[in-house]
This record gives C-alpha cells, structure tokens and sequence, in this order.
C-alpha cells in the first residue's frame, strides 16, 4: 500500500520576488521559498504568534512568565559564559557555533547542517546551504548581518532523504521550522539558535555601513558590543569603533527590517542551544542550554571551551527609559555627548544579563510602540505575555 502524499508536496514555492503572505512585515525566512508554504497561515512568525505552544511542545513546558530568568531568557536548564581555547579564526566571536555543528557531523550524530554561506562576490550576501563535511560548515562561519531565506532548503533536505539534521538559525526562521517540523520526515531534529535583533535587507546593510563606518567597503565583520559601542573589523585587520549613543539614528530610522521592528524573540526561545554574547563579559560568549538536546550538543565541545558562570551587575531602568524617546523619535546626539555618554554608561553601567536586560528591554519597547503605531489591530495578539510584562514596566509615550 502507498501512502497518500502529503498535502505539502502539491503546494507550490512563490516566485522570488513574489509578494508574500506576511506582507512588510515577512523577515524572508525562506518557509515561502517550499512547498511548505501549504502551512504558512499557522507556521509564519508574523501571521500567528505562538509561543506557549510551541514551547511547550519543544521544551516540555512554555515559558513561567512570573520567573524573572524564564521571562527574559526563556526555557532553559542553565547559562554560562564560555570561549573557546582555539578561536577560529575568521569567525564571528570564538566559533562555538561552527564548531558544535562540525563535532556533530564528525560523530555521525547528523546527516547535514543548515547554515548559511555567502556569495563568492559579496561577503554578505547569504546563501543557505545543507552543508555535508565540515569544510562547508567552515564556510559558513561568521554573520550575514543580513536577513536569510535559511528554511528555502527544507525541499533538498526531504529530497537527500537525510534523517538527522542540525539546523543553525535565528528566532523567526526557528519559529517556522518548529511549526513544521512533525512534516519533514526527519528521525532527530537538533536546533543550534543565535539571538537576533535589528536585522537588515542587503540593501538596508549597505545605508548602514555608509552612515556609520569610515570605509564601509571594507568591512568585513560588526557587532553591536557590551561597551555599548559598535565595533566594525576591516579587511586590513584593524578595528573601528563608533559609540551606540552616536549613531545617526535620524538616517537610520527606516534601515531595520519591518520584520525585526516586530519581533519579541531575541534569545531564540525555541532553540535546543543557543550561543550569542550579550548575557556574557566582554570577550566571551553567551551559552543558554534549553533541553536535553541542547545539552547533548554543548557535550560536544565542553573539553575546547573556558567557562565561567554568568554574573549580573548594575540597573537597566533608568537607562532603558531615558533612552525610549530617544529610539522612538530617532534623536541623535553629536559625537562629543554620544562618547561621554558610552563612557560613564559602561563604568557604572548593567553588566553580564543585566546588560542582556538592558538590551531586551530598549528592543521589546521599541518594537511594542512601532506594532502599536503601526499595526494597532494585531498587538495584543502578535506581543506574546513575556513581553507584555517586560514591557509594562516602562512608562511609554501617549498613543
Ligand atoms: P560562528 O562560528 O562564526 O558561526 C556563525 C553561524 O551563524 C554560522 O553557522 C551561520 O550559518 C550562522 N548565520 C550567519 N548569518 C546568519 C543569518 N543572517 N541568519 C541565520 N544564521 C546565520 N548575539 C547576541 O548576544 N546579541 C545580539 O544582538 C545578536 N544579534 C545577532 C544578529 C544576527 C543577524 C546574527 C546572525 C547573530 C546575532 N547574534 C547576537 C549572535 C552572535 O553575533 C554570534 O553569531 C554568536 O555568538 C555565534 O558566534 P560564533 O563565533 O560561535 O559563530
Ligand atoms: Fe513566508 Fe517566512 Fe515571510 Fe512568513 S516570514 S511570509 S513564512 S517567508
């Protein structure tokens, strides 16, 4: 007997360029680019937010929303901040993250890895990949501070026939991927998360690198950094800093994606592991173990890493609400006053996830006012609970 075939499998990809079902607000996850597309009404982050469900079948419980760490950080057995002894180099911080996905593939625990590579002419330009050795999961290494259509290979991944897979990703390609994952045929599904905020089109990356970096055709890597200031590398191998307080914020105000204007998933709540560096000392990474599986993962590689347990230190508050007007009205300070004001903010200023704090708490406040300005209708449902509490700490401007 045969099995009927699935209903996915009659759907059919849009055409690039195609308008797609979330409108502005699509973060090009690449669920579109699939036949998957047949559950995008359910699966899309931006069409129907569904968190507590989703973590619940995920984790084995949703997010306890009345627990401080939970409701910042969500689902997780432990943190720590760890780096890894032998950095690799070229890579976004110390290369956890390549380095777990190349001890999975090693060890026969996957099949494949979905990462994400860049064109040969554009350092930027992301071109997901299953990747199959470890040399093409090293070609992957570093940010596409860029959005990426990530879930456009879950067509070749049913094809390989591949029953175990990592996917590396960040919160809104998870989200979808999770909505989906009972219909992809896999045995074992691992998922390898980074925090994400204020994401970018290719085009919107390019007005960002002009406004703000002295030679933005050399960059070759940025991050927005705990010293509260953004640090881009050139290819030359030096290194430029401009303070956060001093960012044209008037010119930049239209760069970020829609989508990420929109987001409340900054830590990847749906990852097994996720590795980034904000609830981390300057210098090292932020490792949040979700699951079991996310355990299993971080095993891996614990005899290359130093760790240390996490710390928190200083007050967000009055930071994050001094600086709301700010954000919303895109203010920018002259360069003297944005220096002075990084300085003192990072002498006295919140460390470790008080900083990780600070920063979800001036992201989630932002984006609560620009769904409230912007899509008044859908706020309550789309702003998940956890957020909500964050936010209602914050005495917001009058609509
Ligand atoms: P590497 O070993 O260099 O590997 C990087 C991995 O990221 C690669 O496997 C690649 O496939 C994947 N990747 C690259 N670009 C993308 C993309 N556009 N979409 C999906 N996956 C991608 N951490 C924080 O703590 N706070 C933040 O605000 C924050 N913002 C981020 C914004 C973006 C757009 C991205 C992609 C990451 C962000 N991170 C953030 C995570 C952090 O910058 C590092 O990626 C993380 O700490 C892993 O570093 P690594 O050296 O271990 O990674
Ligand atoms: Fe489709 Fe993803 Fe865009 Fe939603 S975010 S419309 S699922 S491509």
């Amino acid at each position: 007997m045969t099995l009927a075939q699935p209903p996915h499998k009659k759907a059919k990809a849009l055409r690039p360029g195609a308008p797609r079902p979330a409108k502005e607000l699509c973060s090009e996850c690449g669920l579109c680019d699939t036949y998957y597309i047949h559950y995008v009404k359910e699966a899309c982050a931006f069409l129907n937010q569904q968190f507590p469900t989703l973590e619940a079948q995920t984790h084995g419980r949703s997010r306890d929303v009345d627990s401080s760490d939970d409701r910042y950080f969500g689902v997780h057995q432990r943190m720590m901040a760890a780096r890894k002894q032998q950095p690799i180099e070229g890579a976004q911080w110390t290369g956890i993250v390549s380095t777990i996905a190349i001890e999975m593939l090693n060890r026969g625990l996957v099949e494949g890895v979905v990462c994400v590579q860049n064109s040969k002419s554009d350092r930027f330009q992301p071109i997901p990949v299953v990747a199959r050795t470890p040399e093409e999961i090293l070609a992957a290494r570093v940010n596409k501070p860029t959005l990426s259509p990530n879930l456009s290979v879950l067509e070749e991944v049913e094809r390989s026939g591949m029953k175990r897979l990592l996917v590396i990703g960040v919160g809104c390609q998870i989200q979808a991927l999770r909505a989906v994952e009972k219909q992809l045929g896999l045995e074992k599904l691992y998922v390898l998360g980074t925090p994400c905020v204020d994401n970018v089109t290719r085009e919107g990356l390019q007005k960002f690198l002009e406004t703000t970096s002295r030679s933005p055709d050399t960059v070759v890597h940025y991050e927005f950094m705990q010293d509260f200031r953004v640090h881009f590398k050139h290819s030359d191998g030096s290194t430029e800093t401009v303070p956060f307080f001093g960012l044209k914020t008037n010119q930049l105000k239209d760069v970020f994606a829609p989508s990420c204007m929109s987001c409340f998933d900054y830590v990847n709540g749906l990852a097994d592991l996720v590795v980034g560096y904000m609830g981390a000392p300057f210098g090292w990474q932020w490792i949040v173990v979700r699951n079991d599986l996310g355990q299993e993962m971080l095993e891996t590689v614990m005899d290359q890493l130093d760790t240390q347990p996490v710390d928190s230190q200083g007050d967000r508050h009055q930071a994050v609400q001094q600086s709301i007007p700010a954000y919303d009205k895109a203010v920018t300070l002259p360069m003297w006053a944005a220096k002075l004001m990084g300085v003192v903010i990072e002498r006295i200023g919140p460390k470790g996830l008080e900083y990780a704090r600070f920063s979800i708490d001036s992201h989630f406040t932002r984006n609560y006012l620009y769904m409230r300005r912007n899509h008044g209708d859908r706020l309550d449902d789309h702003v998940p609970e956890f957020a909500k509490r964050i936010v209602a700490q914050y005495q917001l401007p009058k609509e």
